[in-house]
């Protein structure tokens, strides 16, 4: 087995455009307290169709303008080439240098896949069109993307992301480190080495973590599900012990090697500010 190449640590924090004024002051408020945590640079997620487009880029240029690095979440299943190169053009426009580069999800009921089929594809067409201009992230996954047709498939078409130029990846959320650090060993097992850093899901709703779970092929353990089935809807035990079981998976990824932690925010600071504090980051 290959060594794994040890890469300087980076955190960041991920949040989706608001919808309404009240969600864009409430992100404000959020960003306000998050970016006293001095991240690397904070993500904003794209709807798959383009369905956030322009609240995307508005977010992120908002990001900008408080002097914070923002990298603008991109997915491609349902788009022309033309129309990416016109958000690919926006964003160097505006000096933007950081993308997140997904296939994304088609909406039921849509046909249309569009020009692009895979994540690599859009990755190489970033590359072709706009050089080395924009940093790139690509999205892992530690226990394989539902939809692939095998573990080892799936690994290889990660691989395809990263020959297409990828820098970097950050990974599905996932509960058992020990699945990250054997994707993290497999990867160094084909050569590839660039940093995956792990993306954290703090725990603060049991049905909604269950549902998002589900849809996206993240496990929660079975002792993690009966602990917090057993809390109902005892909002504050499921926190409490949401805390725990975050903090100390955080704590394990780090001390084992992680490159840095990618917080799925859901826009609220609160857990993650409680979890940063606790790992004395
Ligand atoms: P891909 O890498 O293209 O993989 C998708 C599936 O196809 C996998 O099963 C893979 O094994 C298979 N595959 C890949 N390439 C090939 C190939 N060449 N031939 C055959 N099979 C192939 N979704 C959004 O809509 N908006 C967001 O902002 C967003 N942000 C995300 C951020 C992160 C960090 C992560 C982990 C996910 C995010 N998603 C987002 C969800 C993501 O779009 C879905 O998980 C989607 O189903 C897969 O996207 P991907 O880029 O990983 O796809």
């Amino acid at each position: 087995m290959k060594s794994r190449k040890k890469h300087p640590r980076t955190f960041s924090f991920e949040f989706f455009p608001p919808k309404t004024p009240q969600g864009v002051e409430k992100l404000r408020a959020t960003r306000r307290q998050l970016a006293q945590l001095q991240p690397k640079f904070f993500s904003v997620t794209y709807g798959a169709g383009g369905s956030t487009r322009d609240r995307t880029l508005e977010t992120v240029l908002e990001i900008q303008a408080e002097g914070y690095d923002a990298a603008p979440h991109l997915s491609c299943i349902g788009s022309t080439r033309d129309g990416i190169l016109a958000i690919l053009e926006q964003y160097r426009e505006h000096g933007i240098r950081h993308v997140v580069a997904l296939r994304g999800d088609l909406p039921s009921g849509t046909a249309d896949v569009g020009e692009f089929r895979y994540a690599n594809e859009l990755v190489e067409f970033i590359r072709a069109q706009t050089g080395d201009h924009f940093h790139i992230e690509v999205a892992a996954y530690p226990e394989y993307h539902p939809q692939a047709r095998s573990a080892r498939d799936d690994l290889l078409n990660f691989k395809r992301k990263v020959e297409a130029g990828a820098d970097s990846a950050i990974t599905q959320y996932f509960f058992n480190p020990d699945a990250y650090f054997n994707f993290l060993d497999e990867c160094a097992g084909l050569g590839l080495d660039i940093p995956v850093v792990p993306g954290i899901m703090p725990i603060t709703n049991f049905s909604q973590l269950a549902r998002f779970s589900d849809a996206c092929g993240a496990e929660i353990p079975r002792w993690m599900r009966l602990k917090l089935q057993s809390y109902g809807d005892d909002i504050a035990s499921i926190r409490a012990f949401g805390l725990d079981a975050i903090t100390a998976l955080c704590d394990r990824l780090l001390t084992q090697g992680a490159p840095g932690l990618h917080f799925y925010t859901l826009n609220q600071a609160g857990a993650v500010s409680t979890i940063w504090q606790r790992l004395g980051l």
